[in-house]
């Protein structure tokens, strides 16, 4: 049987693959191949950028009532069509129903922020900045912009990009992850039905070679991207060197410090949600609690009680909690660290390996290593899966410092019932999102998201008011009018005032 195979979407129309090239895409619950990607030629990403190039003189001349109608159809589309995106997800990430619907919620909030869009390009007026003179600041768009995405959400980090991209009178080509390209394909079919006009919103699948093209090509002016550190450093380093202006957020290895004043149960229920949800494959799951003081041995013992009961099976199966991993390479890289963990010495408390699943879906049991220590591999890689570390603290100082010294700054999180000891933590934490109780702090759709250190390359956040930033470069007009007395026409003055 001919495998199907998935084509780019340019100018409203699907574009044929006709590089050669494919990447396999599979159903990670059954381990199936069911697709093959279209790996994008140099020519095929020209051509996506040649639409969005054609489409950016009309749309950025487009009104902001026009914008925003169209945004809102679009939004609405989304939300009638979560059923459907959340399928997609599951077939090809991994990830439960649940957790994918959540997805597309939080990809709907930034959608919903972009619908402000009028308001967001205010700009800022001075009259009379000298007798006779104005000043006013107005945000234009770039030009063409794109953005390059990772596998972990790919529904919900390309939504963090192109609604605000294309709100504030950009064009923009998305090149999604190869590993699961089905639901950008249908975010950009919704786009296109909310009446967008064709070539506002491309999609050219692909790998090394189009994200290289995209990088280098004049029309582009700007790039966003989300993925691991290596490759956001490699884009950031290559798009500015071409001249571009660039965001590149990384990898993550986020620390949850329980303090000994703690809820125990809360602490442990977040722990594991954080940890295990999607399979570890967030960039903002929790990878290390540091628990402080005599906290430790309770906690691990809640974390542990929590996670015999775990269900873990197919994404589409209501009763799984958690899903595979997205492939079976990843899936067999995650396993090592377990092994790699014991034999540095860390205490394997539970050992994912041991789990056994039918059929050959990706799948991994869920671990805790205990005693974890700075040193260790497991502590220093970023291991994007299903084993949670836990370093032991003596103190307060001890924990903040680990986080202060950890390369990665995406985020980090609090428990306590100390509101002194919050606070001064927010103060303390060398990360770019802090969470009080709360163990995965992403920001809602009108803050911005970005990590510190190896999490970001670039200074501007994504999505949000930093976002609309991003994708908006500022004019200044200073204005000067003939005095009221000199007007060609009678205006009455001097007026009674
Ligand atoms: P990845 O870096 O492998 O891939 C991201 C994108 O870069 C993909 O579109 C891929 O096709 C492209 N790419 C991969 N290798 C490339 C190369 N050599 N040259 C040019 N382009 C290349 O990341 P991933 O495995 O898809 O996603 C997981 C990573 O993303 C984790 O490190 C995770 O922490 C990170 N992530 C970060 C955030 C954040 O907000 N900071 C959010 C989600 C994921």
């Amino acid at each position: 049987m001919d495998m199907r195979t998935i084509q780019h979407h340019v100018n409203g129309n699907r574009l044929a693959a006709c590089s050669g090239r494919t990447h396999p895409v599979f159903n990670p619950a059954t381990g199936e191949q069911t697709a093959a990607v279209g790996l994008a030629s140099t020519d095929e990403v020209d051509a996506a950028v040649a639409a969005a190039r054609d489409a950016f003189s009309d749309w950025r001349r487009t009104s902001l009532a026009v914008r925003t109608k169209l945004m809102y159809a679009f939004r609405n589309l989304v939300e009638t069509h979560t059923d459907e995106l959340a399928r997609l997800l599951t077939a090809e990430h991994g990830k439960v129903l649940a957790d994918a619907a959540g997805e597309v919620a939080r990809g709907i909030e930034n959608i919903e922020y972009a619908c402000g869009l009028a308001d967001l390009l205010k700009g800022s007026y001075n009259s009379q900045a000298s007798t006779g003179v104005d000043v006013y600041s107005v945000r234009e768009p770039l030009g063409v912009v794109a953005g390059i995405t990772p596998f972990n959400f790919p529904a919900m980090v390309p939504l963090w990009m192109f609604p605000n991209a294309v709100a504030c009178g950009n064009t923009f080509v998305l090149k999604p992850s190869e590993r699961d390209p089905s639901a950008p394909l249908l975010l950009a079919e919704l786009f296109d039905q909310a009446g967008f006009p064709p070539g506002v919103f491309n999609v050219v699948n692909g790998d090394k070679v189009a994200v290289d093209r995209l990088l280098t090509h004049p029309d582009i002016a700007a790039v966003s991207f989300v993925g691991s550190t290596p490759i956001a450093r490699y884009v950031y380093e290559t798009g500015t060197g071409a001249g571009k202006r660039v965001q590149a957020l990384g990898g993550a290895k986020n620390h949850m410090v329980v303090l000994p004043d703690a809820d125990v149960d809360l602490a442990a229920d977040a722990a594991v949600s954080a940890a295990y949800g999607s399979a570890g494959e967030r960039c903002m799951a929790v990878s290390v609690v540091v628990a402080v003081g005599g906290v430790g041995d309770p906690l691990v013992g809640a974390i542990q009680e929590r996670m015999g009961k775990l269900s873990i099976g197919p994404g589409m199966d209501g009763k799984s909690e958690m899903g595979p991993l997205i492939t079976r390479e990843h899936r067999d890289r995650v396993a090592g660290y377990v092994g790699a963990g014991a034999e540095e010495g860390a205490t394997v408390v539970v050992d994912g390996r041991n789990a056994t699943f039918d059929g050959d879906g990706f799948f991994l049991g869920v671990s805790l290593l205990d005693n974890v220590t700075p040193d260790m591999t497991v502590y220093r890689d970023e291991i994007f899966g299903p084993v949670l570390c836990v370093v032991r603290a003596d103190s307060y100082q001890e924990a903040v410092e680990l986080v202060e010294q950890n390369p990665w700054g995406n985020g980090t999180a609090i428990f306590t019932r100390d509101g002194g000891a919050a606070r001064q933590f927010q103060e303390d934490a060398d990360a770019g999102m802090v969470g009080v109780n709360v163990p995965i702090p992403v920001p809602v759709g009108y803050h911005s998201f970005g990590g510190w250190k190896q999490s970001l390359f670039g200074d501007t956040h994504m999505y949000g008011p930093e976002g609309v930033h991003f994708y908006t470069k500022a004019k200044v007009v200073t204005a000067r009018w003939p005095d009221p007395a000199e007007s060609q026409v009678d205006l009455g003055f001097p007026r009674n005032r």
